[in-house]
């Protein structure tokens, strides 16, 4: 039987640590961090991730500001707000929740965004970055999944991992990021002939595909570490990931639930990325 990675737990913990060192930048800096948040229209779940970011600054000492923006808002003005936001210094990380209505494009939302207020890591530049090893701000959810390893004392330095799926906000950050901590890892996705091979072979298993139980148990090394990035919700209300729970956790070392599990870490890194961007924004001004 696998042990449980209890990402509530951990979460918690970084938020204590992200108290105190917010705390230490208002003793230094006489003022409070600030992230704006930005939500275009009227989506209810987009509504329910706001909310919950927005309480969980209000607990560390991180003050937010929300711009609540009709469905009709222009892509030019979107940017406007942006382009404003980039220069208030009342605001150090900007975020705007995806996805954005189909008349704005996303991208060019997210390449207005400065680099140094970037607190999501989608960013071409911070994308870049993390691609050569340089320091920047890191997508917060494949972040989380590396504060988890490391809360658990995994080193991935010479594992296999396997990664499925190949998003720009989890897959991709994923596998650049276990990279960088040296593993070896292989990027599986839609095309990929046969992944329950690739998966059989993996140390880690990350999965982020978006689909309820598609790593199958019999797919798991015994002893393996499984991350389920996957939030899905079931015709009957139940949320599941991407991972079978039940089969898997027969074989794993370490696994982790959803919900509970990587869902809380994407929150606290988002708080984690808040302070950091404080931070490099001060180092930009004394340099
Ligand atoms: P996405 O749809 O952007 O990407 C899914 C990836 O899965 C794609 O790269 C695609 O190639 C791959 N894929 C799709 N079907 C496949 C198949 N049959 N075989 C192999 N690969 C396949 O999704 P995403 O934004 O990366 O999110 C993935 C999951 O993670 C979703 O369930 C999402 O809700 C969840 N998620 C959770 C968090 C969190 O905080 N826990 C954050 C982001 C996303």
């Amino acid at each position: 039987m696998s042990q449980l990675i209890d990402g509530k737990y951990i979460s918690q913990k970084i938020r204590e640590q992200i108290k105190h060192k917010t705390a230490d930048y208002f003793g230094t800096h006489h003022k409070k961090p600030g992230l704006a948040t930005i939500l275009v229209g009227e989506s209810p779940a987009s509504k329910v991730y706001i909310r919950n970011k927005i309480k969980a600054c209000e607990e560390v000492g991180i003050i937010s500001k929300h711009y609540g923006l009709p469905e009709t808002t222009t892509q030019s003005e979107l940017l406007e707000l942006i382009h404003k936001l980039n220069h208030d210094s009342s605001i150090q990380g900007i975020l705007v929740q995806l996805p954005v209505p189909k008349h704005i494009d996303s991208q060019l939302v997210l390449d207005a965004i400065s680099p140094l207020k970037d607190v999501d890591g989608f960013h071409p530049m911070n994308m870049g970055n993390l691609l050569i090893g340089k320091p920047g701000l890191k997508p917060c959810t494949p972040y989380g999944v590396m504060k988890m390893l490391e809360e658990i004392g995994v080193n991935p330095a010479g594992l296999h991992a396997v990664i499925v799926g190949r998003s720009n906000i989890v897959g991709k950050p994923m596998a650049l990021l276990l990279l960088q901590a040296h593993a070896t890892v292989t990027l599986c996705h839609s095309k990929t002939k046969n992944i329950a091979k690739e998966v059989e072979r993996a140390d880690i298993v990350v999965a982020a595909v978006g689909i309820p139980h598609f790593v199958k148990g019999e797919w798991i090394q015994k002893g393996a570490i499984v991350i389920d990035v996957g939030i899905n919700r079931l015709d009957d209300g139940r949320l599941v990931g991407d991972v079978d729970f039940a089969e898997a956790s027969k074989k794993a070392a370490f696994i982790t639930p959803v919900p509970g599990g990587v869902g809380p870490m994407t929150i606290a890194m988002l708080l984690w990325n808040t302070l950091e961007a404080a931070q490099l924004q001060i180092k930009k001004e004394n340099l």
